[in-house]
């Protein structure tokens, strides 16, 4: 087995006690190989070969590391796998989509379709001294301002939202970036302390797992400050009454696991769900659930060995989520990740269904009697979404695959670009018979073009 480097190393895949038994990819609830063949695959892996299913077809769920029964990491095996074809053939040129640091990323081309009020908000996230209390707003919600932008919950903070902390690496880890993410680490850790404040809140599970363990374990960059997680504050002040919720919701809703929220032993999955009990919301849970939940789609972008498919396996993915929801017979489904969240409000639209989507900010908004411009926001944003998508994959036939250079972001990152051919998308996505035409093509190309399962 390929050595790991000296930088990443106190938290591996344990090659000595694994048994080869095949478990992990035979339990796995995206592939669920037969069990010689599981047993071949981790084989392969463990011999520094790609293997034929695992590196083509994971959705990073991390399920894996809940079935293996000696708690060997194969998740960490399959990531390092994804690190060796990174530093062998680059990232995929759709992949500069979530880089905010190259040219053509989406936090850029979203910009022109930021309302006046969701600038304003940004624009006083990326500008403010943090101090006090920080809520790290992150990259995820800054696609989607409208879900806390003016709400109340902000005056217990110092909101911050630089897109040069990617979102602390939690997305580019999963994707097996993992020299990138130790980069982005130190970066971090170093703004985080010279920004000297009291503490820091992380508006999603995922970059508390990274500050709180996959920074210090397993990239050697402690970091030396308190975190808290968000929902176990929000849990704590409603409970201690700080936060009064004075319209209760009579909702039936059903919760969606993100991937990171399989970290950490099981301590994320609670407090959301106690969060919504409070809100008055009747909770009907999906079949696969906690340690099991499928995937919203934005994993299968990491499994990128075939990068036509990438957009064709998110969507099949996501489709997968929105039925299961949808099977429940719950009003609506609520996400606690905001890159689930606008993954699976683009596949709604595109697949039509008429499921409700929410982030539990905004159940717990609506809980104190906050008005929400909902659907109309999530709507506008997904077609503005669809269509920045759409842009990226018609120029990603030109283009060739990159390396991830640049880190910090300089005081003006992006040229300024007129962007003809996206607003021409944009604009003929807002016209209903078009929008319906498009939906239709791509609910016939999904099938046919994702990567076929074994
Ligand atoms: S991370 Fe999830 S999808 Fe990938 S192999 Fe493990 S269980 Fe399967
Ligand atoms: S990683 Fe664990 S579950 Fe997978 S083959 Fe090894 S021992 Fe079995």
């Amino acid at each position: 087995m390929k050595s790991i480097t000296d930088d990443r190393n106190t938290q591996i895949f344990n090659v000595d006690a694994c048994t080869r038994c095949g478990e992990c990819f035979h339990q796995c609830p995206e592939l669920s190989l037969p069990i010689d063949v599981a047993k071949q695959e981790i084989e392969s892996l463990i011999n520094g070969n790609e293997g034929r299913y695992v590196l083509s077809l994971c959705t990073t769920c991390r399920s894996c590391n809940h079935f293996c029964p000696h708690d060997c990491k194969p998740y960490q095996l399959i990531l390092e796998r994804w690190n060796d074809l990174y530093n062998k053939r680059g990232a995929p040129y759709i992949y500069r989509f979530v880089c905010p640091t190259m040219d053509l990323n989406i936090w850029q081309l979203l910009d022109m379709f930021l309302t006046l009020e969701e600038k304003n908000w940004i624009n006083d996230w990326m500008t403010r001294k943090p101090s006090g209390d920080v809520l790290l707003i992150g990259n995820y919600v800054h696609l989607l301002p409208f879900v806390i932008g003016g709400s109340r919950l902000l005056d217990y903070f110092t909101p911050v939202d630089l897109l040069d902390h990617w979102e602390c690496g939690a997305y580019l880890y999963q994707g097996g970036y993992l020299d990138v993410v130790r980069r982005i680490g130190e970066k971090c850790r170093d703004d985080f302390q010279g920004w000297g404040v009291k503490t820091i809140v992380p508006l999603i599970d995922a970059v508390h797992w990274m500050i709180t363990d996959v920074l210090p374990k397993e990239m050697n960059t402690p970091q030396d400050f308190k975190v808290v997680n968000f929902h176990q504050w929000l849990l704590e002040k409603i409970d201690q009454h700080e936060i009064q919720i004075t319209h209760p919701l009579s909702l039936r809703v059903t919760v969606h696991d993100n991937c990171y929220s399989k970290a950490g032993g099981g301590q994320y999955w609670d407090p959301p769900r106690e969060i919504l009990k409070r809100t008055g919301c009747e909770i009907v849970e999906m079949e696969h659930i906690r340690e099991c939940s499928l995937c919203c789609g934005f994993g299968a972008g990491a499994s990128w060995t075939r990068p036509i498919h990438i957009l064709f396996d998110i969507m099949h993915v996501a489709e997968k989520k929105i039925k299961e929801a949808e099977a429940t017979g719950a009003d609506a489904m609520v996400s606690y990740c905001g890159g689930c969240l606008y993954l699976l409000w683009t596949a709604r639209e595109l697949f039509g269904s008429k499921l409700d989507i929410y982030h539990i900010v905004e159940i717990q908004r609506m809980a104190m009697g906050e008005k929400l411009n909902y659907p109309k926001d999530h709507v506008r944003r997904a077609w503005d979404l669809i269509a920045i998508i759409s842009y990226i994959m018609i120029l990603s036939l030109f283009g060739s695959s990159f390396r991830i250079k640049e880190i910090a972001l300089d005081k003006s990152p992006w040229r300024p670009r007129r962007f003809v051919l996206l607003k021409l998308i944009r604009k003929a996505l807002g016209v209903p018979i078009i929008q319906t035409v498009y939906k239709k093509i791509f609910q016939v190309m999904v099938p046919l073009m994702k990567t076929k399962q074994k």
